[in-house]
């Protein structure tokens, strides 16, 4: 069988004059997607991206690795056979046989991209159709809410016979929205944070703080094995991994305990400023969310990003937890991210945290370090 992946994409056709960039990066997406299950020649052509498999290949694994690119909106395994309206029928057979039996209703819908095809598309349906019909009597034809709608598309090259197209990853491809620097904790949060950003096209640099030796190896091992799930839909993620324990301990040191957590947070914000400065990166990103917890108020919020001039993204602002929990569940980050290990974040936890930070309090407290040498110092050990 001639079988073929199309992606069909979605926001992209709305698009102006950039949108050969958008196709040119979405059909490079699909080839490193694709890479590790076979050789495939994917090509751009009418909205649509053919995967052409050159050689025997896995084409369920090849359908669901298509299904995690960004920037379609349904992913789909047909079919192709020439166009004539003989061999589609035949396809049609040999291709849906088993779910033809099965239904009990049907229509055949035709898309006729091709206008030097012979037959307009209602004619070709309604020939392969009765084709059909005549050999599954059983089959009712029905128009409005068939069991199975046999689709048919006669394009440049060829004609494809498919039935119902999954859903593609939605979204923009990765690439296409610049780069930004997020900071991936081993949480729930995070990880759903970095999907979302870089399903609207975004590449995205993950950094992580790491405070050994209070938190242990295995909760670095979290991080990047949460961010080898990311890579599905991501791309290659190289987290940067930031020691923290130093910072952290001189805050503990030096500052009001109440303060501690936005203290901290700042100085992350700092760090991952720098590392985005250098990579690159137009903003930074978070999996923060509006009264989560105390460090997470609209003033708490607000003074943990006054230290840095790039803009501040954070996608779950206005999702419960319930709804990002439903994401990770989604994208298979969930089991990994409720391992029990330490966070940097949970390791000096402040007992009353000011929900209501001021800025005045926390500069005056922060003047008690040298901050610019905290940071040029973690900085220089910063490794990946
Ligand atoms: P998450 O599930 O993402 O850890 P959370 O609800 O536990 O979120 P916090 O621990 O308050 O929230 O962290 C808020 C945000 O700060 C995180 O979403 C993440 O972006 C960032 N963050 C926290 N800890 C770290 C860390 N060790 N390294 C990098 N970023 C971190
Ligand atoms: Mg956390």
């Amino acid at each position: 069988m001639n079988d073929i992946i199309l992606l069909k994409q979605g926001e992209l056709v709305l698009k102006g004059l950039n949108r050969r960039e958008f196709e040119a990066r979405l059909v490079s997406n699909l080839k490193r997607s694709l890479a590790p299950i076979g050789e495939f020649n994917i090509y751009c052509m009418q909205s649509t991206v053919y995967a052409e498999p050159q050689g025997e290949c896995d084409m369920s694994a090849a359908l669901e690795a298509a299904g995690t690119v960004f920037g379609a909106n349904a992913a789909l395994r047909a079919a192709a056979c020439g166009k004539d309206k003989d061999a589609i029928y035949e396809t049609a057979i040999a291709y849906l046989g088993e779910q033809l039996e099965e239904a009990k209703s049907f229509k055949v819908e035709s898309k006729r991209a091709d206008k030097n095809f012979p037959m307009g598309s209602i004619e070709l349906s309604q020939y392969v159709g009765g084709l059909l019909h005549r050999r599954y009597p059983h089959l009712k034809p029905d128009m409005h809410n068939p069991d199975l709608t046999v689709n048919i598309e006669v394009r440049e090259l060829a004609a494809y016979v498919h039935g119902p197209p999954s859903p593609g990853a939605g979204g923009l491809p990765v690439g296409t929205g610049g780069k930004m620097a997020a900071l991936l904790s081993g949480g729930i949060d995070s990880p759903v944070a970095v999907y979302m950003m870089a399903k609207r096209g975004v590449k995205v640099v993950p950094v992580h703080f790491f405070s050994h030796p209070y938190t242990s190896e295995m909760s670095k091992e979290k991080v990047l094995t949460l961010a080898k799930i990311l890579g599905v839909y991501c791309g290659d993620l190289r987290v940067r991994i930031v020691p923290f324990t130093h910072i952290q301990e001189e805050i503990r040191d030096n500052c009001p305990e109440s303060l501690l957590t936005v203290i901290m947070r700042r100085f992350m914000m700092r760090i991952t400023g720098s590392i985005a400065e250098a990579a690159k990166c137009t903003a930074l990103v978070t999996g923060e969310n509006l009264g989560q917890v105390a460090s997470q108020t609209p003033e708490a919020l607000a003074v943990t990003q006054q230290c840095v001039s790039l803009p501040v993204f954070r996608p779950l602002i206005a999702f419960d937890k319930r709804e990002i929990v439903d994401v990770a569940r989604k994208i298979g980050t969930y089991e990994t991210s409720i391992l029990p290990y330490e966070d940097c974040c949970t390791v000096f936890t402040p007992r009353r945290p000011k929900t209501k930070p001021r800025l005045d309090d926390v500069l005056e407290a922060e003047s008690r370090l040298d901050a610019d040498a905290l940071v040029e110092e973690a900085m220089l050990l910063v490794s990946s």
